[in-house]
């Protein structure tokens, strides 16, 4: 019941300047309250390695139910975070948060290997950023080889010094880096070829077309061949279909991300799954 009133009032968010300036206002006050309120919570979808169907690790993704505006989507509330400077915040309860869940599992015994953790570009501007890992990750009983951090090219590619010296950093204390959405950004490979790297994850619109043209396929291809000779994990996104798992199996692609497994999963939901294979 609140959930339907809760769609409604999202849906009412109309286009016109004055209601959204008023609704975007309101959004933001609600987001700040969830973040110190705990209407923020996270799912998790299972990474599997495709040569032998085992679990790689999880994704941690953020959502947000609001008792007026019903679920908020994160292609909504990330870059209203973003704008309103609540995103450093945001970063640091999900941080929290996923660790706090991990250390929960390893405690009872579910097995999961690790946990990646997306992060926005004023958290690698934050000088803080390193500290924050390095006390979250201590706080949790939990070491960096536990967490990956996922970002995208334009992120880790900022000219600004903090963000070089915080990639730097968290290189050198030892935590994963992951370039998300990768192939949809403007990298030169030259630059890849210095980023402290140690996992690419291909764009999940090379999946989707993958089959409907042949240049996908040999772009797909291409990528997985250069994070094999680059020492990478190359983790496929968005998988939906059985043809597209086997075509990134065949040609080598190491790990697989999509609803074909699973959907982003509440941490119970995760372990029923995890119980059931
Ligand atoms: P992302 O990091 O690239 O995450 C993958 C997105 O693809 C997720 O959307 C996931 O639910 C969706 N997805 C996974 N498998 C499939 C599939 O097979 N088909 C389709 N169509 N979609 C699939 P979600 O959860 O809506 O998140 C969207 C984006 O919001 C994320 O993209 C990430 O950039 C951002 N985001 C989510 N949580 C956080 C967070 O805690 N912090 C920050 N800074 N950004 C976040
Ligand atoms: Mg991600
Ligand atoms: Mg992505
Ligand atoms: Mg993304």
């Amino acid at each position: 019941q609140a959930k339907a009133a809760g769609r409604n009032a999202y849906e009412f968010f109309s286009p016109e300047m004055n209601r959204y300036a008023h609704e975007r206002m309101a959004l933001e006050a609600a987001l700040r309250d969830a973040l110190s309120g705990g209407g923020l919570y996270l799912h998790y979808q299972p990474q599997l390695r495709l040569d032998d169907n085992r679990l790689y690790g999880v994704e941690a993704l953020a959502r947000w139910r609001d008792p007026h505006f019903g679920d908020v989507p994160p292609s909504h509330f990330i870059p209203l975070a973003e704008e309103c400077g609540l995103i450093v915040e945001l970063g640091r309860v999900v941080l929290d948060e996923a660790c706090r869940q991990l250390a929960d599992w390893r405690r009872r015994g579910v097995p999961i290997p690790s946990v990646s953790l997306n992060l926005s570009s004023p958290h690698f501007r934050d000088p803080t950023l390193p500290a924050l890992i390095a006390d979250t990750l201590a706080r949790h009983c939990l070491t960096p080889r536990d967490i990956t951090l996922e970002a995208t090219e334009s992120m880790v590619m900022d000219a600004h010094p903090i963000t070089q010296e915080n990639v730097a950093a968290i290189h050198a204390a030892g935590v994963h880096l992951a370039l998300d959405d990768f192939g949809t950004g403007y990298s030169s490979l030259g630059y890849l070829r210095s980023l402290p790297v140690s996992e690419l994850k291909l764009d999940r619109s090379f999946i989707r077309d993958l089959g409907r043209d042949d240049k996908t396929g040999a772009l797909v291809d291409a990528v997985i061949r250069m994070g094999e000779s680059l020492n990478l994990t190359v983790v496929a996104e968005g998988i939906e279909r059985q043809e597209q798992a086997r075509f990134l199996a065949r040609h080598g692609c190491h790990i697989g991300q999509g609803y074909l497994y699973a959907r982003p999963l509440a941490p119970d939901t995760l372990e029923q799954w995890l119980a059931g294979r």
